[in-house]
């Protein structure tokens, strides 16, 4: 009943499952805790997470969120109240992509936290320590990962999820060949952003190499975005070199220029620095580069302020303005103000949801560009093709393929996502998109090959209508009717 009230309301449900409100509840977890949903796994338990994972009553677990809790949604480290975020993914899991909910475990590695307020809470419920570091903290995931294949198998689908920005890299470079794994915070995002961009073309009239894109923050989010960007335009034939060239990306202290006075520029970042003087402030970058696109994922409030969407829709006839972060409290800037600063003139996508604006008597509907449309059905294909290792090119494959999915009428209405009431159809296109891809490619486990591969996926997806339990019966022939 749970699920099918969240299938058949997705667009009124999902912002409670998800962001917003599982944001506030995260921040809550303590005062609304009734019963553990969800394995908690604490540091101390070090050496024994096998047993610990044997614990748990399911034994066909095919797909598992993570987090360790520091970096929840944009409201930073919640500690083990971070388990909010692993099960309400998971509830989309089977609502989005109909996963059945019993193979699906919520996971909060707590190793503390940093967050003062929450040790300091007489309902805090995880470890009251400082978040550990260093080798032990990477034993303790190491241990997790290998007692997860130990207890359920290889082909264990592995979602990390807002990990801090340092493990959060670290931890995809090194587990994604080993495990079929991926990080939702820097793929997932960099997928729906990419999937609304494409669609967005189809208003601006551009082809992708002629846009030249402005990040607002340099993190998970828009290194994702910008990395997958990038490969789309490989695609279409840029250089790496041309396609890296167009990603201009500003962190926290200015713009990524090469030797730049402040420095900071390690990492992934570095692809992306640029030969150019030194800019401080958004308004100045945006100023100086002119973008076709800004796409703040910062966690910054406020950061597109009047002056930077009028400038941005001086520079374009159709300005891409994109603002990711999460919850709405953290949003670059609304929907009505992207709209009224710009003439209704911007294409508009935001991490949150926001309601439709009436501009000049006509309604317009601002894009959620929410992981949810994208994660759900990479599990889907993850787990019925049993994928050995999620390649960057499933998630180009799955923003073009639910792009693809929005239509004219969508369009002209200013979405450029597919209405939410849609995401469990979309979700099942892009896995099998995906299938198609994945037998291609070799990096299918699951024998024999579908030969339809949609309805191979179809048949899988879990059913929410109540089945008859009286067993099926038959008669006997009698012997002169054989
Ligand atoms: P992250 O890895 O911690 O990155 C945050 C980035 O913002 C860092 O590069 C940081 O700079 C930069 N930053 C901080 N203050 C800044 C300032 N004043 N000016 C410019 N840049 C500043 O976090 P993330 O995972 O990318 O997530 C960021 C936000 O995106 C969150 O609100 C999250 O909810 C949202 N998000 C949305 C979606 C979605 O809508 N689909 C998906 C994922 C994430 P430094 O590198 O210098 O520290
Ligand atoms: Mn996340």
């Amino acid at each position: 009943m749970f699920y099918r009230c969240l299938v058949e309301h997705t667009e009124e449900m999902m912002p409670i499952v998800y962001t917003p409100t599982v944001g506030k509840a995260c921040q809550l977890y303590g005062t609304i805790y009734r019963k553990p949903r969800g394995l908690f796994l604490s540091i101390n338990d070090r050496g024994h997470l096998y047993e610990m994972i044997c614990n748990w009553p399911e034994i066909d677990v095919k797909a598992i969120v993570a987090t360790d809790g520091e970096r929840i949604l944009g409201l930073g480290d919640l500690g083990a109240y971070g388990m909010g975020i692993p099960v309400g993914k998971l509830s989309l899991y089977t609502a989005l992509g109909g996963i059945p909910p019993e193979q699906l475990l919520p996971v909060m590695l707590d190793v503390g936290t940093n967050n003062e307020a929450l040790l300091n809470d007489p309902l805090y419920i995880g470890l009251r320590q400082k978040r550990a570091t260093g080798q032990v903290y990477d034993d303790f995931i190491d241990e997790f990962m290998e007692a997860v294949r130990r207890r359920y198998g290889q082909d264990t689908l592995i979602q990390f999820e807002d990990f801090g920005n340092h493990n959060a890299f670290r931890f995809l470079e090194k587990y994604r060949d080993k495990f079929c794994m991926f990080n939702d915070d820097i793929q997932g995002t960099a997928s729906v952003a990419a999937a609304g961009v494409f669609a967005s073309l189809k208003i601006t009239g551009k082809k992708l190499r002629d846009n030249v894109f402005l990040f607002q923050g340099a993190g998970e989010a828009n290194l994702g975005i910008a990395t997958l960007l990038s490969l789309a335009m490989q695609e279409e034939g840029a250089t790496k070199e041309e396609a890296d060239s167009k990603m201009w990306l500003v962190d926290s202290k200015g713009l990524l220029v090469k030797d730049r006075p402040k420095g900071g520029i390690t990492g992934h970042k570095a692809v992306f620095a640029k030969e150019h003087a030194p800019v401080e402030t958004l308004e100045e970058a945006v100023k100086t580069i002119k973008p076709t696109a800004i796409i703040g994922a910062a966690a910054v409030p406020h950061a597109f302020t009047e002056g930077i969407i009028r400038d941005m829709a001086a520079f374009n006839e159709r300005p891409i303005i994109f603002a990711l972060s999460n919850p709405t409290s953290m949003s670059e800037c609304s929907a009505e103000e992207a709209y009224n600063f710009s003439e209704a003139r911007c294409v508009f996508a935001s991490g949150s949801p926001f309601d439709p604006v009436v501009y000049n008597g006509k309604t317009l509907y601002p894009g959620q560009g929410n992981n949810a449309y994208i994660f759900p059905g990479v599990a889907l294909a993850a787990i019925t093709c049993g994928i050995r290792h999620i390649s960057e090119k499933v998630f180009l494959t799955a923003a073009q393929t639910l792009a693809g999915l929005v239509t004219e009428e969508n369009l002209s209405n200013g979405r450029v996502y597919p209405p939410l009431q849609t995401i469990r159809e979309c979700s099942i296109q892009i896995a099998t998109s995906i299938a198609e891809e994945v037998y291609r490619d070799k990096q299918a486990s699951y024998y024999p090959e579908p030969e339809d591969k949609m309805e191979f996926i179809r048949d899988y997806v879990y059913s929410t209508d109540y089945e008859c339990f009286v067993p099926e019966t038959w008669q006997w022939k009698k012997p002169e009717e054989k």
